[in-house]
């Protein structure tokens, strides 16, 4: 089989159709995957430990798929590896009526995380490039500057000593129809049941489109976009946990220097 790009390089246009969200590499099944998922989640523990220590990059993780793709799901299987102290989790929802006096970027930029911290974007300010697009909640002229105004945003943390990594879960119209029927005949799962959100289904192709424009249009090398094949939860989890650990190995992490002469100093009884 051949093996499925995760990224595209700058520049170069994502086409949704040439990703199969049912890929699993090499991986027949989800024991195949468990030995190296465990592995990669007590990695993220250390990294993470070290940036924390060390107080020097902030990360940010950009979460956006559409509705049941699996962002609480990798939050709680991937992310759950760190230590909550460290991390803060924004989940988007529609705009108050506050938030849309001022422009889109104002609350997204109030929960960049500070240096030292892992931030994780449950939605994100590409919502104003997708549902907003999708559902004509701006006219056109407004949400075409978007991904311009997305772009300088992202370079400024960046410059900033931000490190952005964002994932699109990439889950197959039919996979999200199990999971949606899943979510109605659950009683524990009621609760995420949106009737809004058989509406979005409805407009799945519209929504391909404008995430083919938001990930093609908005790829950096400071800011790349990945697209996870998400309709295997397992393998989701396992290819998101390989990429924290690939983007957090460029980082120089390092504990800090310990206070001089550390070893001459006696612990009172
Ligand atoms: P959930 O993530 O399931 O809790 O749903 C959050 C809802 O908020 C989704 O329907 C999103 O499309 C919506 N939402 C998030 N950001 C925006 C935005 N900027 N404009 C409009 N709707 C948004
Ligand atoms: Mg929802």
């Amino acid at each position: 089989m051949k093996e499925q790009p995760l990224t595209l390089p700058p520049g170069k246009r994502f086409r949704l159709k040439d990703f199969d969200p049912a890929y699993t590499g090499t991986f027949g099944n989800k024991k195949d995957a468990a030995q190296e998922l465990q592995d990669n989640l007590e990695r993220l523990h250390s990294l993470q430990e070290m940036l924390y220590a060390q107080g020097k990059h902030a990360l940010l993780i950009v979460l956006q798929a559409m509705d049941t793709g699996g962002k609480d799901g990798v939050i709680e299987h991937v992310m759950g590896a760190f230590n909550p102290q460290g991390v803060r989790v924004a989940s988007f929802k529609a705009p108050t009526e506050e938030e849309l006096a001022h422009d889109f970027l104002w609350r997204v930029h109030a929960a960049v995380p500070r240096r030292g911290m892992i931030g994780i974007f449950n939605r994100s300010h590409y919502e104003d490039v997708l549902v907003v697009r999708v559902r004509k909640l701006a006219p056109e002229e407004v949400w075409q500057k978007r991904y311009d105004h997305i772009n300088a945003f992202e370079r400024l943390l960046a410059d900033s000593g931000v490190t952005i990594v964002k994932f699109y879960l990439h889950i197959s119209k039919a996979e999200q129809k199990e999971r949606l029927l899943e979510r109605q005949r659950t009683p524990e799962k009621h609760w995420k049941f949106s009737p809004g959100d058989l509406e979005e289904r409805t407009r799945w192709d519209e929504y391909m489109a404008a995430f083919e424009d938001a990930l093609t249009r908005c790829n950096q090398d400071y800011a790349p976009w990945y697209v996870i094949p998400a309709d295997r939860k397992w393998y989701r989890n396992l290819v998101v946990s390989r990429i924290l650990i690939e983007t957090m190995e460029k980082l120089d992490l390092a504990y800090p220097e310990p206070p001089p002469d550390l070893e001459k100093y006696t612990i009172p009884d």
